[in-house]
């Protein structure tokens, strides 16, 4: 048994517990008040109200930290890492927090990704929209999600609308990659150094925020998930990474391009809850913990994953589904907030997309 203490509190946090309740671990968590997802789940739960000893106190509980999100600060991790290990390491979180650096390191490693400039004034936008050309995406380098703090510059006559609505701060200009499909990939490595790669997955977004995962993504040639799987390869060791570690690509006419990349669980992976043979969970669990590595495996021939966003929705019509998985994650409703999914598995893709459709009612409109 090992003590698995989680900066954050969310849903990420929530299924970690789940998952790692059966190995036998136990797990505290560091969130805002005690009404977070995770906080009942945890043998332990340290507010950030307290005072900030409380950080302490998760890292005196736990054997082992882990963090639920790439904006988790630097200093904290650096300094709980001094008497307690965490994984991933502080170069993953470093390098993944930050636009710029993260496609520095693909540079680096021969990764291919949109060209890009980061920009800190209107003055140096406009050189770098001359640079790189139109469509572009400018966005900020630290923070974002679900597609927010992004402005997608068509023309050069909304340059100064775009730094107007996001700008004042530093900002990463980039090509706009023309996609056939988005992917991801979730990949795995524990300090033993073994890796494991789950298939390839398509996931299609609505105004930026992920609507549903189909898994794995269909017509992907054995080449293209060795190209994925390549790119992952060189990541994980370069970052010396401990954990779940996932990156999204956009599927183009010269192969795959790497978007961006997560060092943790990933809602891309949560497909792999029932269909796969070891969710996402469970081996970060066993990856931060010097277990081994469990097979990546889908269970049945196709899956898919299906976002609960914003209302909770139609839930008895997912319950009456022989093959439906529902997982609520105990959050308020909101406009454009995560609050469940679904996880449907089949053996074939007409049965998924039948089951899809009956799905509707979660679906964009
Ligand atoms: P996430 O919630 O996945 O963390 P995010 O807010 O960090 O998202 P990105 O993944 O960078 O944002 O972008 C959101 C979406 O915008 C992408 O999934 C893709 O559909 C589109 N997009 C982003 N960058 C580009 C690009 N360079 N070219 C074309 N489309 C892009
Ligand atoms: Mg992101
Ligand atoms: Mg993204």
């Amino acid at each position: 048994t090992k003590k698995i203490g989680v900066l954050g509190a969310g849903q990420l946090g929530r299924m970690l517990a789940i998952a790692g309740y059966p190995l036998g671990q136990k797990f505290g968590f560091y969130g805002m008040n005690g009404e977070e997802p995770s906080a009942l789940l945890g043998h332990m739960f340290f507010h950030s109200s307290d005072d900030v000893t409380s950080v302490d106190a998760l890292a005196k509980f736990a054997d082992v930290i882990t963090y639920e999100s790439e904006n988790t600060s630097v200093e904290q991790v650096r300094e709980i890492a001094k008497h307690t290990p965490v994984y991933p390491g502080e170069k993953s979180l470093f390098v993944s927090q930050h636009r710029g650096r993260e496609k520095g390191m693909f540079d680096q490693l021969d990764i291919p990704c949109a060209p890009y400039q980061v920009v800190d004034s209107l003055e140096s936008l406009k050189i770098a929209v001359e640079e790189i050309g139109l469509p572009a995406v400018l966005k900020t380098t630290t923070e974002g999600y679900d597609g927010k703090g992004q402005f997608v510059i068509k023309d050069a006559d909304q340059i100064e609308q775009a730094w107007q609505a996001i700008g004042n701060r530093e900002l990463i200009l980039e090509g706009f990659i023309e996609f056939s499909r988005e992917l991801s990939i979730i990949a795995v490595r524990n300090a033993a150094n073994e890796h494991v790669y789950y298939p390839l997955v398509q996931n299609i977004h609505q105004d930026g925020i992920l609507r549903y995962t189909i898994a794995p993504a269909q017509q992907i040639s054995e080449a293209i998930q060795q190209q994925a799987e390549s790119y992952m390869q060189k990541l994980l060791d370069e970052l010396d990474h401990v954990g779940v570690l996932t990156l999204e690509l956009f599927e183009t006419l010269d192969g795959l391009v790497a978007n961006e990349m997560a060092p943790r669980v990933h809602n891309s992976g949560h497909w792999t809850i029932e269909g796969a043979e070891t969710s996402q969970f469970e081996n970060h669990v066993r990856a931060i913990t010097g277990l081994p590595l469990g097979s990546t495996a889908p269970r049945q021939t196709i899956a898919a994953m299906v976002n609960i966003i914003g209302e909770t929705g139609p839930v008895e019509t997912v319950l009456k589904m022989p093959n439906a998985h529902l997982h609520l994650y105990d959050k308020a409703e909101r406009a454009g907030r995560k609050l469940g999914h679904i996880n449907l598995v089949s053996d074939s893709p007409e049965a998924l997309f039948e089951d899809l459709k009956a799905l509707s009612g979660f679906m964009p409109k």
